[in-house]
């Protein structure tokens, strides 16, 4: 059994948001003040572990957690454990701002995840602490040079830049990942804010980072895309690489293999959706795997062509990035 929606699209990445909580407040995903799921809503690592089961056995081959922040969960080692232990086992990775990681990175490399990308927009502090609204970047480099030491391969930075804010420090930021042998990749700001004041103006587009960094650069297109949101460059022949994950300019929705399982047990077929599919109530009124599978098969068929951003009828989420898991 495949989880295939009706333009053909085989789905193999399962994204696993562990809680909506963060360390971090980033301007573009989360106000300041929050409501939070309720604790009762959140699924439990043995739920989280029956589910991403049952995804595999659909032909989930990725998965990844993100949140809010995964650190934030007390029991994300189970959870990793867990899963890394499912047969035919996924590949593992974790979506993470890094603070942490410096205590947690060595036993989660051995608990069994195997990639990891960590967030970081800035090397300045004050720039760090205007867009999270926390003054924890030293947390964040600590985090980075112990999954290093954990041994981590590869270990992705993921960054958002926004005009006005951070937009002049691309090249400073790719200068840091070459230096510690990081793959960096930017991120377009997406329309996911919780205070949806997300305008086109914010972001700094693609085409624009890749004009920034060709001042400097050798930038060569990398082939073999395949389903990856980030398109990629060799840097000055290698083996450094850049990622741009441009969802807003240049979206890639044709070749999109994701689903999504949200902290309280919803599952979404894009990060867009208007819809959700309940998975959390009949998985706690004795749904067996066939009635579970058949609900991911469904959420699935139903997906749309693309996300519809810049079209006219486009609607932003309900739920920001935060809780949907990014
Ligand atoms: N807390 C973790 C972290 O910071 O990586 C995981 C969750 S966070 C939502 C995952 C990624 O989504 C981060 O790299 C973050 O920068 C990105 N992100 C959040 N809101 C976004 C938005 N509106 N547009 C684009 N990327 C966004």
């Amino acid at each position: 059994m495949q989880l295939i929606d009706s333009f053909g699209r085989v789905h193999t990445d399962l994204r696993v948001s562990l809680t909506d909580r963060c360390s971090l407040r980033c301007t573009y995903c989360m106000p300041e003040q929050m409501t939070w799921l309720k604790p009762e809503t959140l699924l439990t690592a043995a739920e989280i572990e029956r589910l991403v089961g049952v995804a595999v056995a659909l032909g989930i081959t990725r998965v990844r957690l993100t949140g809010g922040e995964p650190l934030m969960r007390r029991d994300l080692l189970d959870i990793v454990a867990g899963i890394s232990h499912l047969p035919g086992p996924p590949d593992l990775a974790m979506t993470t701002n890094g603070i942490g990681l410096e205590r947690m990175a060595r036993p989660l490399a051995e608990a069994g995840l195997r990639r990891i990308n960590v967030s970081l927009d800035t090397t300045d502090p004050d720039t760090f602490l205007r867009i999270t609204r926390r003054n924890r970047l030293d947390d964040v480099l600590a985090g980075l040079d112990a999954v290093a030491e954990a041994g981590l391969n590869p270990i992705k930075i993921n960054a958002v830049l926004q005009r006005g804010v951070n937009d002049a420090e691309a090249a400073d930021l790719l200068a840091f990942a070459i230096d510690r042998g990081f793959e960096l990749r930017f991120i377009e700001q997406m329309p996911l804010d919780a205070a949806k004041s997300w305008t086109r103006e914010v972001i700094v587009p693609a085409s624009e980072i890749i004009a920034e960094l060709g001042r400097t650069h050798r930038l060569t297109p990398v082939d073999g895309r395949g389903h990856a949101p980030a398109a990629r460059w060799l840097v000055d022949s290698g083996p450094a690489v850049v990622g741009i994950i441009a969802a807003v300019t240049e979206p890639f929705c044709s070749a999109c293999d994701r689903v999504r399982l949200t902290a309280d047990g919803y599952l979404r077929n894009c990060l867009f959706s208007l819809e959700e599919q309940d998975l959390r109530t009949p998985l706690r009124s004795g749904a067996t795997d066939d009635d579970l599978a058949e609900i991911f098969i469904e959420c699935v068929s139903h997906k749309k062509a693309g996300h519809e951003i810049g079209q006219r009828d486009f609607r932003q989420p309900a739920r920001p990035m935060s809780a949907i898991g990014g």
